[in-house]
């Protein structure tokens, strides 16, 4: 294979396994990286005075049998098998999470359960006629009592608009299986049939020490074989010529350009940037499509608290208003290994924004107040407690699926197409709101693609093989980094 050269943009999951594949076959391959010394993306795990935590928990769970091998060749011996409890906290109270009808309705009292009985009753009688948003779509399958106690609050929060203003074909691609009638079958005869599913959904793998772990040690297995990962440099043009791609032009933080040569580029760059840096510039229909695609951005406000043990959950979906904080990780609960000092606790703060509005501008110190002021709020612990904090900032976390986003996608992808050697894989090198099992499939078909192979790794679907409501006749596509705590 010496005649190819392969650049690869990102080392996140998707980016990194792309490496690892083609450094099995010594194809010559650069990975090129903007963060000056982190690797993993998103699937990273920031250290901050020896207390670890990752943007958002992230599990290690999979279906693919090949993506299980890749990891557990990596990290051999480093993974533990954790035990999984995440709760719904609403008005100072928790909820099982996936939701347990029976303890919910006993848990809110008998005036709230005959609301939402009653609430229920109603949606089933007179659904409403409409169903084109998320509040109209899940009002009438669980009554809108419900749908306003465990569904309004934390979507809103997550994605900054109104569920009125959310397409109701979010809601059914999110909750499309769960109906009320199926949780209360499973409340009373618990999860019958694929002890699998059910080992997946009770405990999980988790690297010793954070999911960077895993992508700290595939970079260097991929350096050690040989390859260059070059990190605090970002792609500035990528040249092509008659429908072929030609080199890819990078440039570090002094401004320093440098030209490689490319027969191939494999880039977990986001869909909507990866075109505009096209030389020459693709048409404008294809630049305008790049300016429909829409992210949520991310920040994790971590804080140090003198107490050893604050709760069992790994995490908690937060559902009050009278907070903005979405969720918060119990990094301990993770592995105990996140944390130095048994004594003390690592809380992840969860926020959903827009980068460059509101919170993700404030200083770091007033984040950290808020944090300590908001678990105070909740009564999970003492702001007083709060002896230290770090705030992360993640810019596109999450992939927008609004109504322009499919129509967008497409444009882009057949545009792309029409070059050879041109490869987009990943989260938001698809713009798909996935898992790091999915970056990491079709990042090895890519590999392959380069090897020659033809794969088509557009049509990757690793999501349809496993869902938490256990329904594998009907799979569900969605991520289980899932924002929304019905999915
Ligand atoms: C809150 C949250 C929780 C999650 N929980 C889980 C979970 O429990 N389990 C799970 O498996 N997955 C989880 N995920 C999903 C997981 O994080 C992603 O699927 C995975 O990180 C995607 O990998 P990627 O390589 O495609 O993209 P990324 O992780 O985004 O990596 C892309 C890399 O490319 C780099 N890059 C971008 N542009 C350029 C450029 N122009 N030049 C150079 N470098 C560039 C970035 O800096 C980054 O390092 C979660 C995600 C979130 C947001």
């Amino acid at each position: 294979m010496s005649e190819r050269n392969v650049v690869v943009v990102g080392a996140g999951p998707a980016g990194l396994t792309a490496a690892y594949e083609l450094s099995k076959h010594g194809v010559p391959t650069t990975v090129i990286e903007k963060d000056p010394t982190m690797v993993g993306g998103i699937s990273r795990t920031v250290n901050y005075k020896g207390f670890r935590f990752d943007i958002g928990g992230h599990r290690f769970f999979t279906k693919s049998e090949e993506v299980n091998r890749i990891w557990h060749e990596i990290l051999t011996d480093q993974f533990l098998t954790r035990p999984r409890l995440s709760r719904i906290y609403y008005d100072n109270k928790f909820f099982h999470y996936p939701l347990r009808p029976f303890e919910a309705l006993f848990k809110v009292g008998p005036i709230e359960t005959t609301h939402c009985v009653l609430s229920y009753l109603w949606a089933k009688l007179f659904p409403s006629k409409e169903e084109v948003n998320f509040e109209q779509w899940v009002s009438n399958r669980f009554g809108h009592k419900l749908y306003s106690m465990f569904f309004k609050t934390y979507t809103e929060k997550v994605w900054g608009m109104k569920c009125t203003e959310l397409g109701a074909d979010w809601a059914a691609q999110r909750i499309q299986n769960l109906s009320l009638g199926k949780a209360i079958k499973t409340a009373l005869f618990g999860r019958k049939g694929d002890a699998s599913i059910k080992t997946l959904i009770d405990q999980f793998e988790y690297p010793r020490l954070g999911p960077g772990q895993m992508w700290e040690r595939c970079r260097d297995i991929v350096e050690s074989r040989g390859h260059r990962v070059a990190m605090g440099r970002r792609v500035h043009r990528i040249h092509h010529h008659d429908g072929v791609l030609t080199g890819v032009t990078i440039v570090d933080a002094a401004g320093d350009l440098e030209k490689l040569p490319a027969t191939d580029l494999i880039s977990s760059m986001p869909l909507s940037e990866v075109v505009r840096l096209m030389d020459p510039r693709p048409p404008g229909p294809v630049l305008a499509a790049a300016d429909q695609l829409r992210y949520r951005d991310f920040l994790t406000v971590s804080l140090v608290i003198d107490t050893p043990d604050l709760f069992p959950d790994n995490w908690i979906y937060v559902h009050s208003p009278q907070v903005q904080l979405g969720r918060i990780q119990n990094f301990k609960n993770w592995s105990p290994e996140m944390v130095p000092d048994p004594e003390k606790t690592c809380l992840g703060l969860e926020y959903f924004v827009f980068e460059g509005k509101g919170l993700w501008t404030e200083p770091d110190d007033k984040l950290i107040e808020l944090g300590a002021r908001e678990i105070e709020t909740l009564r999970l612990a003492s702001a007083k407690d709060v002896s230290d904090g770090a705030v992360v900032r993640m810019e596109k976390a999450y992939p927008v699926y609004d109504a322009a986003f499919q129509a967008a996608v497409t444009t882009l992808r057949i545009w792309l197409s029409s070059i050879r050697g041109v490869q987009q894989v990943g989260r938001n090198g698809q713009h798909r709101y996935n898992n790091q099992d999915h970056s990491m499939l079709t990042a090895i078909f890519a590999a392959r693609n380069v090897l020659g192979a033809r794969h088509d790794v557009w049509n990757v679907n690793v999501d349809a093989e496993y869902h938490e409501t256990m329904d594998r006749k009907q799979p569900q596509k969605v991520s289980t980094d899932s924002p929304t705590p019905v999915a």
